[in-house]
């Protein structure tokens, strides 16, 4: 029966496909006494083969699709099934203590789980617990007859069905039968939105329900637009929604041919928009749509790729990737920001009651000057290859971006005084934390430039998680309060002859481009498929109009709404 649901929409385009539930089942089962010891083994036998057979075939499709680096992660799994000590535990405990496969496997796969975990300081034993913890769940299913979802093996069309998906979820999707995906929770900002973006992939995250309302092989609609999705739809809605994405396609056939034209109003004034990416594999995507510069390179992502920290000359050659495959062009990089909802999984962090106001970005890289370090050689030993940029995320203080910076001028003379080439590197920082905004005229004299973080900085002026569907009301980008800290940190920097950008999502948001128009804004960064849409919109407006606009936004509006209320008069909507 034909069923709707209403989500957040995180990814433009619509998708009409069958369901794949990428959702764990439900793998409990009850401890039983057996009496039959050799047949209990024998179930256990045939759910380890079933499940290194499965193991080798996701791995083929890895390699195939994703990459060996991707596939590496199967292998390890194909080892532990085959270690002669937790398989011999398993079996010494159905022969012993008289019980259920299940059981026995449980029991040894816990205690070797929690060995691994207890060793801290230690993070290839973290990583080995993980992935025991995967296989576990493998053989389990196979003991209990439930099929475990495996992504890797999707060869037909799907929408995709998740509680949420994590950023290593995302990246291991073949977009060639990913046609979309819903997810229960999340925001516009979380990271799983933003990769759908970048993926080009129709996308609506904080459903709510669709876990819960799907079953797989339901036909499903995603209206990544609207962030409507539609359950079993009747032929007629199918034939709408083709219809809405011919549309939609013959929509983006005319902004694709703004793609090689500069960004300029309708009065001749000339604006940068630049492209967010997260691993140089993304920058095709960025030319595709005529991005004039990168205004974000979230590094992190090559940490979070990884399976240990990545090496100075491992980051140098993605960096180097990075300012030579823009030709000249200027590619910001941000520096690690670990934390938050963004996880290492071979550096533990302390267990916090709110990492996202905890031990996170700039503050590790503070503390850990040593992987700090390491990646600002990188960066500067890169920079000889084009025209690169370094911001620092998360800073609060005037006190950590000079401590940051002097570190980063340590390095850079160091390699000067060995006599290595380094290009000349502007040094700014991302302005993400309200304090930091409201003291912009103090950290304007140290910075090159401001790049203004609005997926953090709306979730700590309002205080409501970025990822939080029940208090997405709050995320609020349009509200005067928020419009002012982006006023005085542009105000400050062009005070002191500086340039201030914006890399939060917000600088593609068709609603608030106008109005940072308006503000003097430099530079928009965004997800890439955003650039044309927004380019087309800048062509049809004056600076001129929009200044007036962005003035009334700040002083005369009371809400969100009515700024919302004053941009449609002023753009004619
Ligand atoms: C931001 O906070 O706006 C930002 C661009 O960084 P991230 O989304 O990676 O936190
Ligand atoms: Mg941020």
């Amino acid at each position: 029966m034909t069923s709707t649901l209403k989500g957040i929409a995180a990814s433009d385009g619509i998708a009409i496909a069958k369901a794949y539930m990428l959702v764990d089942p439900d793998l409990s089962f009850d401890k039983k006494t057996i009496t039959d010891v050799d047949a209990e083994s024998a179930r256990l036998e045939k759910a380890l083969d079933a499940s290194k057979a499965e193991l080798k075939l996701i791995k083929e499709k890895a390699a195939e699709n994703l990459g060996d680096e991707e596939a590496e992660v199967f292998e390890a799994h194909l080892t532990i099934l085959s270690d002669p000590e937790l398989i011999g535990n398993i079996e010494d405990k159905i022969k012993n203590d008289k019980v259920n496969a299940e059981q026995a496997t449980k029991e040894v796969t816990d205690n070797f789980i929690t060995m691994f975990e207890s060793m801290t300081d230690n993070a290839y034993m973290q990583e080995r617990a993980a992935d025991i913890r995967d296989v576990t769940k493998r053989v389990m299913s196979h003991l209990l007859g439930v099929d475990l979802p495996n992504p890797a093996l999707i060869d037909s069309e799907v929408v995709i069905v998740a509680h949420d998906l994590t950023p290593s979820d995302t990246a291991q999707l073949d977009r060639r039968y990913v046609k979309g995906f819903i997810t229960d929770i999340g925001g516009r900002t979380s990271h799983s939105a933003i990769m759908s973006r970048t993926l080009e992939i129709p996308a609506i995250v904080g459903s709510e329900k669709a876990t819960s309302s799907a079953k797989a092989g339901d036909m499903l609609i995603i209206d990544g637009l609207e962030g409507d999705a539609i359950i079993d739809p009747s032929d007629d809605q199918v034939k709408e929604y083709q219809q809405k994405a011919a549309d939609f396609k013959a929509q983006k056939a005319e902004w694709d041919k703004l793609k090689d034209e500069k960004t300029v109003s309708k009065d001749g004034v000339h604006f940068d928009l630049a492209a967010n990416i997260g691993t140089p594999d993304d920058l095709q995507g960025v030319i595709d749509n005529g991005g004039e510069a990168v205004g974000l390179f979230r590094s992190e992502f090559l940490y979070m790729n990884a399976s240990e920290l990545p090496t100075e000359d491992e980051q140098f050659e993605a960096y180097k990737k990075a300012v030579e495959g823009m030709n000249g062009k200027q590619v910001v990089v941000r520096t690690m920001d670990i934390g938050g909802d963004k996880e290492l999984p071979y550096l533990p962090l302390p267990e916090e009651m709110n990492p996202f106001l905890g031990y996170r970005a700039i503050r590790i890289s503070l503390d850990r000057t040593d992987l700090f370090r390491t990646q600002l050689r990188a960066l500067l030993r890169a920079s000889a290859f084009g025209k690169l940029a370094i911001m620092f995320p998360m800073i609060a203080t005037v006190a950590e971006f000079k401590k940051a910076r002097a570190i980063y001028d340590d390095e850079r003379q160091k390699m000067v005084d060995a006599g290595e080439k380094v290009g000349d590197i502007q040094v700014g920082m991302m302005m993400e934390i309200p304090a930091a905004a409201i003291i912009a005229d103090k950290l304007a004299k140290y910075v090159d430039f401001f790049s203004i973080g609005t997926n953090d900085l709306i979730q700590y002026s309002f205080a409501a998680d970025r990822g939080n569907e029940k208090v997405s009301y709050l995320y609020q980008p349009y509200n005067p309060s928020l419009l002012r800290l982006i006023k005085r940190t542009i105000d400050a920097s062009h005070a002191e002859g500086k340039w201030t950008g914006m890399c939060g999502e917000m600088a593609g948001d068709q609603t608030a481009v106008p109005i940072l128009m308006g503000l003097g804004l430099d530079e928009f960064s965004m997800s890439a498929t955003s650039i044309l849409k927004t380019r087309s919109l800048m062509k049809k407006l004056d600076t001129n109009d929009m200044k007036k606009l962005a003035e009334r936004a700040v002083t005369d509006a009371e809400t969100n709404d009515d700024v919302i209320k004053m941009v449609n008069e002023a753009v004619g909507k």
